[in-house]
């Protein structure tokens, strides 16, 4: 059987960012807090802990004084900037380019939107660290829309400033402001889908079809994940979501001549390679 991994799953560059920040800092000195888990991989965070790194979540943080913290690729909000101010805590910022780029745009749209009443709407999950990093720009007053069917809410006489959380969709982003067009709400949407993830799920559908066998490899908590395990599975129902190598199930082999392994922006290519060997060395044993 032939196995191959897919050149462009694997960590997106803010991660790849976050992560060496990471190194280098552990590096330094120790202990270094991470806020929350600095990847949506339990696999990797579990290798970061082993080398020093202690994830907090926000009521730890808020508990802490005099120590180093590491603020993820999602970035956070500028409550967040403010206690650690108050607790003299050294912030190590690895808040990705691109998220940083976007709160600021957020926090300027929301500035203007004083003027003329506008409303400042972002497309993404409540609850997820990027969001709130992005509504922390406009004071938590944004609308946060989680599926495009709840954009028929937005109060149709006030002008909407529309954002996306970076890895979102570019087709259901599409559709919300579809709707808003079609309720002729006066729309400016800025275009926030990070390149890194736009042109993935047709890199990934493709990979899919030429192969008899997928094993996409992901945390459980990535929503990147969840959402392009379900676009390989769409292409090719023998897709597998695992995330890590024990979790192969042999019996997914028998009879097939290729398997491809892929896997979402937070799945390191190390644990791509270690999902590769298991499976060389089950289909070099009992499984044809
Ligand atoms: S997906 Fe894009 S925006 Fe998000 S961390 Fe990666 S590079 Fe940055």
């Amino acid at each position: 059987m032939k196995v191959t991994l897919d050149a462009y799953s694997g960590f997106c560059f803010g991660v790849e960012l976050a992560v060496s920040v990471a190194e280098r800092e552990l590096g330094k000195s120790k202990p270094l807090y991470c806020l929350g888990p600095l990847v949506h991989n339990e696999m990797e965070v579990e290798r970061l802990t082993r080398k020093g790194l202690v994830v907090v979540d926000h009521a730890r943080f808020a508990a802490l004084r005099d120590c180093r913290v590491l603020i993820r690729a999602h970035g956070e909000p500028p409550e967040t900037y403010r206690i650690a101010s108050e607790n003299n805590i050294e912030l190590i910022d690895a808040t990705c380019p691109v998220v940083l780029s976007l709160q600021q745009q957020i926090g300027m749209a929301f500035r203007e939107s004083s003027h003329n009443q506008g409303q400042i709407v972002i497309f993404g999950k409540k609850g997820h660290a990027e969001v709130a990093g992005l509504n922390g720009q406009t004071g938590n007053t944004a609308i946060i829309l989680e599926h495009p069917e709840e954009a028929v809410n937005l109060d149709p006489s006030r002008p909407v400033h529309l954002f996306a959380q970076t890895t979102r969709e570019p087709e259901t982003y599409s559709r919300v402001q579809e709707i808003l067009k079609k309720r002729s709400i006066a729309v400016e949407a800025t275009d926030s889908i990070c390149r890194q993830v736009s042109g993935q799920s047709d890199r990934l559908r493709s990979f899919a079809l030429d192969h008899d066998v997928i094993l996409f490899i992901s945390g459980r908590e990535s929503s990147n994940g969840r959402a392009l395990f379900e676009t390989c599975r769409q292409a090719n129902e023998r897709t597998y979501f695992i995330s890590s190598p024990g979790e192969i199930d042999p019996s997914w082999f028998r009879n097939v001549e290729s398997t491809g392994i892929c896997g979402a922006t937070s799945t390191p290519k190390w644990l791509m390679k270690e999902v590769a060997d298991q499976l060389e060395s089950i289909v070099s044993g009992d499984v044809s």
